[in-house]
């Protein structure tokens, strides 16, 4: 507990963002680094609130139809959304943790000349993990928290969410195609600006997979029906994965080096 307290209070005030593609977990590891005091801004949800509160807006309707489309958002809609939270004075004092922005080079480079971040998580996992995990592994997201489970990380009572006791609905996005090609937009953005970040010093990898020499208990390794679960990797061969207990116990661990 005493290590837990230490880490919130040096991760105070710090500003985080979390990068990866869909299905990496991130808005996961947004809630472990929430859970230690940090604002998560997640401009995803933050949009869906905006669309339902005023449908009919420049905003609203941009939104709706560039979902339609796979296509981005303007920066000149996206950006004073983006610059109204980082100025609001619980992110500035208790730190924020932000995913689903930036999407471009643009974007980074006005990001980065408005807010000296802090530190930048990459999240790595598997593509075939990415790609094949969605339609096996029955994907379920709360209605309201937007928790992820999965038969890795099934809720412990069926259709309810642990976190919030809402109602668990499947993830209607995750269809393979889309999923593969969001996964090449992805990359090609993110090779756009994360130069940039890595210049700064303050880009970390957060991996899922775990080494074979690594010695890990048996608790916090993904499991499929009781049996460990093996993942063919980017480079060839396979690998075991992190849980979700897991991966905030690295993500932790990886703040307590950096921080404390
Ligand atoms: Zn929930």
């Amino acid at each position: 507990m005493e290590r837990l307290e230490k880490l919130k209070a040096a991760i105070k005030g710090k500003k985080i963002l979390l990068l990866g593609p869909t299905g990496s977990g991130k808005g996961n590891r947004a809630k472990d680094l929430e859970a230690l005091g940090l604002v998560h801004i997640g401009l995803g949800a933050i949009l869906r609130e905006k669309v339902r509160k005023d449908p009919n807006s420049e905003l609203s309707l941009s939104v709706i139809e560039t979902t339609k489309k796979g296509t981005l958002l303007p920066d000149h809609l996206v950006f004073p959304i983006v610059m109204d939270y980082l100025n609001r004075n619980d992110c500035q004092q208790r730190g924020f943790v932000m995913e689903g922005f930036p999407r471009t080079k643009a974007q980074a480079d006005l990001l980065l000349s408005e807010i000296d971040l802090d530190i930048v998580f990459l999240l790595d996992v598997p593509k075939a993990f990415l790609i094949d995990g969605i339609l096996l592994f029955n994907r379920h997201s709360c209605i309201e928290c937007k928790t992820t489970y999965s038969d890795f990380d099934p809720p412990k009572v069926k259709g309810i969410c642990d976190r919030c006791g809402n109602r668990l609905i499947k993830r209607m996005s995750d269809r393979v195609e889309r999923v593969k090609t969001r996964l090449k937009i992805y990359e090609e953005q993110i090779r756009s600006f994360l130069p940039d970040l890595e210049a700064k010093g303050i880009v970390q990898v957060l991996t899922i997979t775990v080494d074979d020499d690594e010695a890990i208990r048996n608790k916090y390794l993904k499991k499929l029906k009781g049996e460990i679960y093996w993942v063919q990797t980017d480079r060839g061969g396979k690998a075991r994965m992190l849980n979700y207990e897991g991966m905030r116990k690295r993500l932790y661990r990886i703040l307590e080096e950096k921080l404390i």
